[in-house]
C-alpha cells in the first residue's frame, strides 16, 4: 500500500464514478465494487472477480479500507453499548448503539468536538479539533454492523446526533449519508437517515438541494431571547429564518414526511407551562413531530432534569395541541452514552477548555476511569 492510498470507505457511488473515470473505466464498475464491500462484506481486491485485473491491481496498489480503531467498548445495562474509537490523527470520538424491540438506532458522530458550544451539551464543553472524514462516519457504521452480525441483525436507522455538528462537516456527511441510503451499499430507508442540526441555516438550504434524508433541529427554545442564551448559533441564524428553512426541507421531502424537532427539556429554564404554550404557537403549521430530551446531567453543567411531574405537563400541553410528542427515554445512562454526554476527548484548538477547566477535569477523571 502506498502511504497516500485512499481510504475507500470515504467514496460514495458519485466519488467512486469519478475515481474510475481517471482510470480510463466505466463509470457502472463502482457499482459493483459498492457491491462486492458492502453486501459481500469482501475487501480484498484480488477476489471481485468481474473487476477487470488491471483494475484489481490498481486498486491494491492505490486504495485500502481502514476503519477508527476500537480504542475501548461499554455495554450498558440495558443493552446501549457506547464506542470510544480513535481515528488516525490520535483523536477519540464516541458512537452509540441503541437496541430496541424493533430496530438498531446508531448515533455517530461527525466532528471531533464541536465549535457551537451550546450551554447544555458537554459535548460544546471539550471545544473543537477538526472534521471526521466520511471514512470515519462510515466506518461507524461498519463497525456497529459488525458487532450486531454476531447477534444476526443489523443497524437500521442512524441518527447525526452525536460529537458535533453535522452541516458544519457537509462534504463527509453527504458521501457518508449517501451510501447509508444506496441500495448497493447499506440500503437504509431515507426515512431512517437523520442529519441533526443545532441551525445551520445556510447548510439545511444546501441540503435540500442534494439529499432527502430525515431532518431533525434542535430548537430548545420558544423564543429568540431564550434560544439565544441556549443555543448561540441562534444569533446569527434566529427562529424564523430556521423554521423557514426547515418548512422548505420538509416540502421538498413530500407530504409524508415532518421534520423532527428536539426540545431538551431544562429544569425552570425552559419547561414551563408558558414555553409549552409558546412552542405549540410556534410550529402551529409546520409539518413536524416533537422529540422532548429530558436533561442528562454532566458534572459543572448547572442545569438540572425537571421533575417527572413537569416533563408529563409539558408533553401533555404539546399533544393536546395535536403534536405527535415522544418522550425520548434516557439510554445508557450508566455509561454516559446518552444525549449530550459523549466527550470522546478533544485536543481544542477554540481554547474553550480553558474556560471550562473545572468542568473539564471532572469529567477528564470519568475518562481515565474507562481505561
Ligand atoms: N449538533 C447537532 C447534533 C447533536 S444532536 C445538533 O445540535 O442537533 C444531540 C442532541 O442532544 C441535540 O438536540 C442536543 O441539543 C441535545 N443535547 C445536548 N446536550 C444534552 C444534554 N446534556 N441533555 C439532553 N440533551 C442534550
Amino acid at each position: 500500500m502506498v502511504p497516500n492510498a485512499l481510504n475507500l470507505y470515504g467514496l460514495d457511488r458519485t466519488g467512486l464514478e469519478e475515481l474510475f473515470e481517471t482510470q480510463g473505466l466505466q463509470r457502472f464498475r463502482a457499482r459493483q465494487l459498492l457491491k462486492w464491500v458492502y453486501h459481500q462484506n469482501l475487501l480484498d481486491f484480488g477476489a471481485m472477480t468481474d473487476l477487470p485485473k488491471v483494475t484489481r491491481e490498481w486498486f491494491n496498489e492505490n486504495c485500502h479500507f481502514s476503519l477508527p480503531e476500537i480504542h475501548h467498548q461499554q455495554v450498558s445495562v440495558d443493552g446501549t453499548v457506547k464506542w470510544l474509537l480513535r481515528l488516525d490523527q490520535g483523536d477519540l470520538v464516541e458512537m452509540v448503539l441503541i437496541p430496541e424491540r424493533d430496530r438498531n438506532t446508531l448515533c455517530v458522530s461527525s466532528q471531533v468536538g464541536c465549535m457551537l458550544d451550546c450551554s447544555f451539551c458537554s459535548t460544546g464543553k471539550q471545544g473543537f479539533n477538526g472534521n471526521l472524514s466520511a471514512a470515519d462516519i462510515v466506518g461507524q457504521l461498519v463497525l456497529a454492523n459488525r458487532y450486531l452480525e454476531t447477534k444476526d441483525q443489523r443497524v437500521t436507522n442512524v441518527v447525526l446526533m452525536g460529537m458535533g455538528e453535522p452541516l458544519l462537516n457537509f462534504d463527509a456527511v453527504l458521501a457518508a449519508t449517501n451510501l447509508m441510503i444506496d441500495d448497493h451499499a447499506f440500503g437504509l430507508s431515507k426515512r431512517r437517515v437523520t442529519i441533526s442540526t443545532a441551525g445551520v441555516v445556510p447548510g439545511i438550504r444546501k441540503l435540500q438541494q442534494v439529499t432527502d434524508v430525515s431532518l431533525a433541529i434542535s430548537l430548545h427554545a420558544p423564543t429568540d431571547d431564550l434560544r439565544d442564551g441556549l443555543v448561540p448559533i441562534n444569533r446569527k441564524y434566529p427562529i424564523a429564518e430556521l423554521l423557514a428553512a426547515c418548512t422548505d426541507y420538509v416540502e421538498h421531502l413530500g407530504p409524508a414526511r415532518k421534520l423532527v424537532i428536539e426540545y431538551t427539556l431544562l429544569a425552570g429554564v425552559n419547561d414551563q407551562v408558558e414555553h409549552a404554550k409558546g412552542l405549540a404557537k410556534l410550529l402551529a403549521g409546520v409539518r413536524c413531530k416533537i422529540n422532548l430530551i429530558p436533561f442528562n446531567p454532566f458534572p459543572g453543567s448547572g442545569y438540572a432534569r425537571p421533575a417527572q411531574g413537569d416533563i408529563e405537563n409539558f408533553q401533555t400541553i404539546l399533544m393536546r395541541q395535536g403534536f405527535v410528542t415522544m418522550l425520548r427515554t434516557t439510554r445508557g445512562e450508566d455509561i454516559n452514552a446518552a444525549c449530550g454526554q459523549l466527550v470522546g476527548q478533544v485536543d481544542d484548538r477554540t481554547q474553550r477548555q480553558r474556560r471550562h477547566r473545572e468542568r473539564m477535569a471532572a469529567m477528564q477523571q470519568e475518562i481515565v476511569q474507562w481505561r
